[in-house]
């Protein structure tokens, strides 16, 4: 693309079908030794200064006898980028186009061209000219017989005309296409690019690639160090971006060029229309993170900036610029997210899902330092006096930029990260914290029940730590319960009942939840020391459609009395679920019937009440 450097152009073309004319133009405009000395005398004695370059001044002249022939020089000279800035044309040229048509041609290919239509007679009338040509600023008339200086003055005044013209456009181009900041191409620019090389890149059957790339942390550096440190950056970084380009190691110069571009903010693009193998990506990927993790000195501040970036190949990871886009956008994130290194090829599996899940991950890993999380608590109660007997603790997660998160969704991505750890260890302080609160208060309950995921059960610390929590708030440790999941019986099985052991020696209550929906074996749950069974609301809810589920909960129910455990049934929604339960002697139950699970202020006021619920009529 042209940038607003000056266009000088002095290339001119006479299209008239008499050879005569020709050489009178070319004895006007062309200096040969002394021969031109009285014209050049005349011209310095017309222009003086005014015109730049006037002495010496060269113009290159060519000649066609006929339109069509015109037509096409004009067509070479701009496809060859040496345009011609001026054309004379005969008004009549027997037998080909007259000069109108001539004219009208021209202008569909060469639209900046400056023309001079030459005419003996009035051929037509300004009116006509009009008519056909449209309003055109770009063409004057002159009437045969010339005058030399005449020639000479149209012509050093319209070929200054088309660079003054081209240099405007050149301007203007530079302002739409171009980022004021950086100077590199602008989004408009980038998306004309990538969608020539995307179609190139079908047409021909090769492939190429979109490298977006994101700065690290530049939002802090703008934050604290001020907007002009955060612009000089930013400009720096562009010339990084520019100079990795620019050492490439290409087999041959492609039609398009490989562009880099902001597309605003700290984000770059690169556009590399044509791939030879899908590593090139990669490589141009290191050497600009390489380029850009340089130091940087501003001012008395010196920075290292990495970056993170994402690759998308075209066509196969996307057809058009607006999925490439999307793609190669999703690859940084991941780069930015996953620790999986600086930059990354888009992948299928980085789906909206797996961008969810990381998104999630990253907001939760800060979770609780930005005090997101809350515990609430759902009463348990002993249905024949409906008196509480205690509390489970639920995790809820209010995130500003996520909304408010169900632990089903955030507690598979914090195992999955580890972040389980930290944030089980919150959950059961937080619990421990509040429960003496409650028994400071005077307020009487059995226990409080915590939720524990596998991965802190089977760390090795576990035990010591959940006494040493107990300890610190001089909790009576049976006031604690552990729930585990039934999936938990599977795992190494030594390891854990050793665990369950240690704690239920220190008097810590162990329940295992949802109950009768992890197949655990029924003899191995006669070896494992625990105390209370829940049944899942999975059965509960079947009670209401009296099938197979109402035998499992007997089954259930019978199992806990042989073993002397106790029973509780979640998700208790209805009276019918409640007599039933009543009826095959499961005395404690927790569910919406009762209540939801509530924040701690709520659940103080049951406590203040003396500890009773009703059950919902329903
Ligand atoms: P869970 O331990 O089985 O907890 C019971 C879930 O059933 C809770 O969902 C509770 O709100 C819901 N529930 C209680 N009564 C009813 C009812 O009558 N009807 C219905 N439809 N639902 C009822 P919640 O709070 O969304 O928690 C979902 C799961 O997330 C929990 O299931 C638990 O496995 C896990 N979770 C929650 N907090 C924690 C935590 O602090 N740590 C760990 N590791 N997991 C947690
Ligand atoms: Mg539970
Ligand atoms: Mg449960």
């Amino acid at each position: 693309m042209k940038s607003d450097h000056k266009a000088s152009n002095n290339r001119i073309i006479i299209i008239d079908d008499n050879v005569a004319i020709h050489d009178d133009f070319k004895k006007i405009l062309v200096k040969e030794g002394d021969d031109n000395r009285d014209l050049e005398d005349l011209e310095s004695l017309l222009f003086g200064s005014a015109i730049p370059g006037n002495t010496g001044i060269q113009f290159e002249i060519d000649c066609a006898l006929q339109g069509k022939e015109g037509w096409e020089m004009v067509k070479n000279a701009r496809e060859n980028e040496k345009p011609y800035a001026l054309a004379f044309v005969d008004g009549r040229m027997p037998p080909g186009w007259d000069g109108i048509e001539t004219i009208k041609h021209l202008w569909e290919i060469s639209p900046e061209l400056q023309i001079v239509l030459c005419t003996a007679y009035a051929d037509y009338s300004w009116k006509e000219i009009q008519d056909v040509l449209g309003k055109s600023d770009s063409l004057l008339i002159l009437k045969k017989p010339f005058d030399n200086v005449e020639v000479l003055q149209l012509t050093h005044a319209l070929t200054r005309k088309w660079e003054l013209n081209q240099e405007i456009q050149g301007r203007l181009h530079h302002l739409a296409y171009y980022d004021n900041l950086t100077g590199l191409p602008n989004r408009a620019l980038f998306v004309d690019r990538l969608t020539l090389a995307l179609e190139a890149a079908q047409r021909d059957k090769y492939k190429g690639a979109l490298l977006f790339i994101d700065l690290d942390n530049f939002k802090r550096i703008n934050d604290t160090l001020g907007h002009s440190v955060g612009d000089e950056l930013l400009r720096i970084m562009a010339q990084r971006i520019l100079l990795s380009l620019r050492n490439t190691d290409k087999v041959s110069r492609p039609i398009i060029p490989e562009t880099a571009a902001r597309l605003g903010g700290d984000e770059f693009t690169i556009v590399i229309p044509e791939l030879y193998g899908n590593e090139r990506a990669a490589v141009v990927a290191r050497r600009i993170e390489k380029q850009l993790a340089e130091p940087v000195h501003l001012g008395n501040h010196e920075f290292i900036i990495t970056s993170s970036i994402g690759i998308a190949i075209f066509p196969d990871d996307g057809n058009d610029v607006e999925s490439l886009l999307k793609n190669a956008d999703l690859a940084m994130y991941f780069s930015k997210n996953s620790g999986q290194g600086r930059f990354n090829y888009y992948r299928e599996s980085m789906n909206e899902a797996a961008l969810r899940r990381l998104t999630i991950e990253n907001h939760l890993r800060i979770a609780i330092e930005h005090k997101e999380l809350e515990l609430y608590y759902q009463p348990q109660v002993n249905i024949t006096n409906n008196k509480i007997t205690g509390f489970e603790a639920l995790l809820r997660w209010h995130n500003e930029d996520l909304g408010t998160l169900s632990p089903l969704e955030f507690i598979p991505v914090a195992e999955e990260s580890g972040l389980i750890l930290s944030l089980g260890d919150w959950v059961i302080r937080t619990a421990c914290k509040q429960a003496k609160a409650w028994f400071d208060k005077g307020y009487h309950f059995e226990r409080i029940a915590v939720n524990v995921s596998v991965r802190q059960f089977t760390h090795p610390d576990f035990a010591e730590k959940v006494l040493a929590i107990v300890e610190e708030f001089d909790l009576t440790p049976n006031t604690l319960e552990i729930e585990i999941t039934e999936s938990l019986l599977m795992q190494d099985f030594e390891k854990l009942v050793k665990n369950l052991e240690n704690l239920r020696k220190h008097g810590i209550q162990i329940s295992v939840d949802d109950f009768g929906t992890g197949y655990s074996s029924l003899s191995r749950l006669k070896e494992i020391p625990i105390d209370s069974l829940k049944i899942d609301r999975t059965f509960i809810v079947g009670i209401e459609k009296d099938g197979r589920d109402l035998s499992i909960i007997e089954a259930i129910i019978a199992m806990a009395k042989g073993m002397h455990l106790r029973v509780i049934a979640e998700g208790v929604e209805t009276s019918k679920q409640l007599n039933y339960l009543l009826n095959k002697q499961c005395y404690e139950a927790q569910g919406y019937l009762y209540s939801r699970p509530e924040p701690a202020e709520q659940i103080e006021q049951f406590l203040q009440q003396g500890a009773f619920l009703k059950p919902a009529l329903n």
